[in-house]
């Protein structure tokens, strides 16, 4: 199946020297959005002593032009350390660092959407926004072939895979408990994980998190998800239909409550956001993908668990809506909803700040309102 040399390195040989102690120093990866907007980027600094706080870490720089974020001659970006997590694959006491990328005049790199997300969350925070995002992915060989697919073929049709056990149905299990361990031991809110509709497509879901935490957490255990994947000399896509066809394609179903609709009674805010969602479909549309719309036009077709990109709809426990009320949610008359419009590849940041623009800043139109 691979044909990954580092794959192919003896894992236990380097056991061996992961086991060396590391005297006092800490090693710290730093992680980043780099300039395609969807792939991450790292490299490591030894620190003298282990950071308890996002305030003892220094700032770092990355040379923008390996990066895609060069603009002009100014290459050298910032690495501004923006959320912390225990490195899995290193241990105690090794970090991982999410950052966010600064241009060289301090201003926010053009796929940085932390920075508005985080300014927007702080506007709303006494409405205690929570998330919950569900991640979905296909495993590929690095041949490019979904990950124990026939090589001459396809496996049999979608029906028997969806949460499933088995040998012949789920494919590259290993990939998906590691991760899991993974994450809980980094401190990722990661909240459950299920076999897909298509072979070799997997979910996880990240959540309940509050307000930015959501982007941050989604985000590292993304980055956990690819490194996972290379010492298994496999790849991870998040395109949003990477098999044409007769194939479900990916999502990152976001699930969304505010205080008020925790609370008793909560369905009828749940029923005003829907209300405010429905009058600014085109806006989410352009903000739940990468690339305006062109990613989820191939998934959003109205059929395999999807609504048509070009029309909003709502509905209980409805799977083929652009809203979904689950239907626990209808019987207490609280709790959340879920949008199931944004695609596997889309900017977590991106997308809870529409969200919030638009169900609790009241904001109508196209575009997004600037405040001051
Ligand atoms: P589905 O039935 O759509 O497959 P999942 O079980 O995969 O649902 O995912 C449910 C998601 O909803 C999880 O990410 C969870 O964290 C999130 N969630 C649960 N309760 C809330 C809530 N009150 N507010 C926001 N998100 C929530
Ligand atoms: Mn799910
Ligand atoms: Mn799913
Ligand atoms: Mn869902």
């Amino acid at each position: 199946m691979t044909t990954s040399s580092s794959a192919r390195l003896t894992k236990t040989v380097k056991q061996q020297y992961m086991e060396l102690p590391q005297g006092h120093k800490v090693q710290a990866m730093y992680i980043w959005i780099d300039g395609t907007g969807e792939a991450l980027r790292c490299k490591t600094r030894t620190l003298d002593s282990e950071p308890k706080t996002i305030e003892d870490l220094p700032e770092w720089y990355c040379y923008g032009s390996g990066t895609f974020q060069s603009e002009g001659s100014n290459n050298d970006m910032y690495l501004i350390p923006t959320a912390m997590f225990r490195d899995p694959f290193r241990k105690d006491p090794n970090k991982l660092i999410l950052c966010e990328v600064l241009k060289y005049n301090r201003k926010p790199a053009e796929t940085n959407f932390r920075q508005t997300c985080k300014k927007i969350m702080d506007m709303v925070e006494n409405h205690h926004p929570w998330f919950g995002m569900e991640q979905e992915y296909t495993i590929f060989g690095i041949d490019g072939h979904p990950f124990g697919w026939p090589s001459n073929g396809f496996p049999g049709p979608q029906g028997a895979y969806s949460c499933s056990v088995g040998a012949d149905k789920a494919y590259g299990r290993d990939i998906v408990e590691a991760h899991y361990r993974a994450c809980l031991y980094a401190g990722v809110k990661l909240c459950g994980t299920n076999a897909e509709v298509m072979p070799a497509q997997w979910e996880f879901q990240v959540g309940p998190c509050e307000g930015i935490s959501m982007g941050d957490h989604l985000w590292i255990a993304r980055f956990i998800l690819h490194r996972v994947c290379e010492d298994f000399g496999v790849m991870v896509s998040f395109d949003p239909k990477p098999i044409t066809g007769n194939w479900n394609g990916a999502g990152c179903h976001t699930n969304f409550s505010t205080k008020d609709m925790r609370e008793e009674g909560g369905l009828r805010h749940i029923e005003e956001a829907i209300e405010k969602l429905s009058k600014r479909h085109h806006y989410h549309i352009r903000v739940y993908d990468p690339k305006g719309g062109r990613d989820n036009a191939r998934r959003l077709t109205g059929n395999h668990e999807t609504s048509n990109i070009n029309e909003f709809s709502a509905g209980v426990a409805n799977r083929g809506a652009s809203i979904r009320i689950p239907r626990s949610v209808d019987r207490d008359k609280r709790g959340y909803f879920e949008d199931r419009r944004p695609s596997a590849n889309c900017d977590p940041y991106a997308v809870i700040e529409a969200l919030i623009r638009t169900c609790l800043l009241n904001e109508e139109g196209e575009g997004p309102i600037e405040y001051k």
